[in-house]
């Protein structure tokens, strides 16, 4: 079956520009997206076709090569081989790996390969965790299920049908480069068929289509220490994609999150949380309970004319500090409420606690007003 053009696909002219492609693009996705298109295979297979289309063209370096070398960019072997393709579309993470490959020789770049240009290093992953602020207070053992790509166990990673040997690249006869001219220059690259190595497997691996990887979804244990912050970043040496045909894996990065949390506001190890108390609490004194993130209270002591936004310091009550023995501090700021809905009872009682209002009772807003007094006389 050969591949439909990419710009058909999208129904596109060669030159449009990224703005229009995208467009086409999402015009051809809702109409194909199989939630509208239910046991629809054809639909299915044209939403794939869309999508593949799409995620080649709408990357500049993909489409330059696209459009230099048509399919052939993408695929390794080639039908001039005899080879039925060999990249399912669920390879695509390895393609800007295929790239580099080929435009950072191109280019002058390169990565200093030398010989091995087709054991490309697995991509890296990134896995976002999203934990609690009791789970980074305790501190513990989190299992993920990480969808990657594994060396394959039938041909051991190497991508070559077990028994079966190499030839030499027909594209390029064995050089691993070739030439093309253009104007008045000569341009030598890598050879896009073999990808350097001048030579060829005589047949790939059946069950992984010569890449030397499959798909597999991997569980993995990761300790999150006691104390992590939001935004953290774990890395994961090795654990990313396998290498193709037997090139070094990639590494995985665990992005860590911290959900807000109800009552707890996080700055380092310190811990926040602000609490309403009522007006008479406030002017009387008390006391009352906070939850801790150990799962235990803390007991707030309210001293006799708390005033508003003042903080209670719970020395030790914060987060633990990452990879020592330290804690941080709860600051507890009280918030007060004013009654509100007042009883007749209640009013007159505050009316006659207005008459008792002293300069003692009131020094600031007494102060402030004699202050507003003399202005407005002066
Ligand atoms: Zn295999
Ligand atoms: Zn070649």
């Amino acid at each position: 079956m050969s591949k439909r053009d990419f710009y058909e696909v999208l129904g596109c002219q060669r030159q449009a520009d990224e703005a229009s492609l995208k467009s086409a693009y999402r015009k051809l996705a809702m109409q194909f997206h199989p939630d509208r298109n239910p046991g629809n295979s054809e639909a299915e297979a044209k939403f794939k076709e869309v999508n593949e289309a799409y995620d080649t063209l709408k990357d500049p370096q993909k489409r330059a090569a696209y459009d230099r070398f048509g399919h052939a960019a993408f695929e390794n072997g080639g039908g001039r081989n005899g080879f039925n393709g060999g990249f399912g579309p669920e390879f695509t993470s390895s393609m800007s790996d295929i790239f580099e490959d080929i435009f950072g020789d191109f280019m002058g770049g390169g990565r200093g390969r030398q010989g091995g240009a087709s054991r490309l290093r697995g991509s890296d992953l990134r896995y976002n965790l999203e934990i609690t602020l009791e789970e980074s207070f305790l501190g513990q053992t989190v299992e993920i299920d990480v969808p990657t790509l594994v060396s394959c166990t039938t041909c051991d990673g190497s991508g070559a049908k077990p028994g079966t040997g190499t030839h030499t690249c027909r594209q390029c006869g064995g050089h691993g480069k070739v030439r093309a001219a253009q104007g008045f220059f000569t341009i030598e690259r890598t050879c896009p068929v073999c990808q350097g190595r001048g030579e060829m497997m005589d047949e790939p691996c059946t069950d992984c289509g010569g890449q030397g990887r499959r798909q597999q979804n991997r569980k993995l244990a990761v300790d999150i220490p006691s104390g992590i912050e939001d935004g953290t970043r774990i890395r994961l040496a090795n654990e990313g994609e396998a290498g193709i045909r037997g090139g070094p894996p990639g590494d995985l990065y665990i992005f860590v999150s911290i959900k807000p949390h109800d009552l707890f506001h996080r700055d380092g190890a310190d811990l926040y949380a602000r609490v309403p108390i009522a007006m008479t609490t406030a002017a009387l004194g008390g006391e009352f309970e906070v939850p801790t993130l150990d799962g235990a209270r803390a007991k707030v002591k309210v001293a006799p004319g708390t005033q508003p936004g003042q903080r209670v310091r719970l020395k030790g009550k914060g987060m633990p500090v990452l990879r020592s023995k330290e804690t941080g501090d709860l600051y507890v700021q009280l918030d007060i409420e004013t009654p509100q809905n007042l009883s007749k009872r209640q009013r007159e009682l505050l009316e006659e606690f207005v008459r008792l209002t002293t300069e003692e009772t009131n020094p600031t807003s007494d102060g402030f007003f004699h202050k507003l007094k003399r202005m407005f006389e002066a």
